[in-house]
């Protein structure tokens, strides 16, 4: 496996395997990487014949009071990691190297969903997000794309980018990947303390509350959230948002829930850490 940080370099080496004929699949992450971007790497692995996995904590998705400064950052172990799931490269470009005139003025955006949910409490969020990954899709030109439905909002709009603008490449979705006790795994997990961390799962007992409920034929929007807000206020968590939202559209279900595919979505805060998750109700 090749640790590379120049965009030419990274295009030159991938131009032979394409030449030959290869696949080429990307998996793009900030790093710290876990169980859950492994996930991403193995299925790339096996669904391509040469994986790439961006590292970059891309400055542009922070707002100016969030973690970027603190994020966990640790290449060598990433790197360790990624070779060992089989990863052909990683490329780890600097922020000069991605911006190299500084906070860009050409953005993708998605205007309705831009600012809902998570976009509503991370403004310009989005926008930094599609524009990373429109980036990174055309300096790599992959096959296919792997993203967690860990950040249902994030899949949802790349999704929708790549139709929208024609991209030839095709996303997966993979699922989220829990630790034993249901919590979903993160790098943001690591700032959690003890006590927040068991409090936090109550995250997703709530979530498997609403799902229960639901299936016992529970279709009041307002009572299944508030099982999933409960929980987490009752494990002393703040709750940004809960909504129950359409997988299809991702439009904000209200009322009286007909049956499509729906999905919960949560961000919530324990101490200081901001926690986001999601389980489909059907
Ligand atoms: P991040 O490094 O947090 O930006 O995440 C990079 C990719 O890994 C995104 O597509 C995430 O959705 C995915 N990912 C992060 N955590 C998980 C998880 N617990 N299960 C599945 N995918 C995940």
């Amino acid at each position: 496996m090749k640790i590379i940080s120049s965009i030419q370099e990274l295009r030159d080496a991938l131009s032979i395997y394409r030449k030959e004929g290869k696949t080429i699949g990307l998996v793009p992450t900030m790093g710290a990487l876990h169980s859950g971007h492994a996930s991403l790497i193995d299925a790339s692995v096996s669904k391509t014949d040469v994986t790439v996995v961006s590292v970059f904590v891309n400055p542009i998705q922070f707002g100016k009071n969030e973690d970027l400064d603190k994020y966990p950052r640790c290449l060598d172990k990433d790197a360790e990691l990624a070779e060992a799931h089989g990863a052909s490269f990683i490329f780890a470009p600097s922020a000069q190297e991605m911006y190299p005139d500084g906070e860009p003025e050409t953005f993708v955006r998605n205007k309705p969903l831009e600012n809902q949910y998570c976009g509503a409490y991370r403004p310009g969020h989005f926008r930094g997000v599609l524009t990373v990954v429109a980036k990174l899709f055309l300096i790599t030109l992959p096959d296919f794309a792997f993203f967690g439905e860990k950040d249902y909002q994030q899949v949802f709009l790349i999704e929708q980018m790549v139709k929208t603008l024609n991209f030839p490449v095709q996303i997966v979705r993979c699922p989220i990947i829990r630790e034993e006790s249901g919590l979903a795994l993160s790098s943001r997990n690591a700032y959690l303390s003890e006590e927040e961390r068991q409090n936090a799962l109550s995250i997703y007992k709530g979530l498997l509350a609403a799902k229960a409920a639901f299936a016992k034929g529970e279709r009041s929007e307002t009572k299944l959230r508030n099982l999933v807000i409960q929980s987490i206020l009752l494990q002393r968590g703040t709750v940004q948002y809960v909504e129950i939202v359409s997988a299809k559209t991702l439009e904000k279900q209200v009322g009286h829930l007909h049956d499509e595919k729906l999905v919960v979505l949560v961000a919530s805060f324990f101490g200081k850490t901001r926690l986001i998750d999601n389980m489909e109700l059907t």
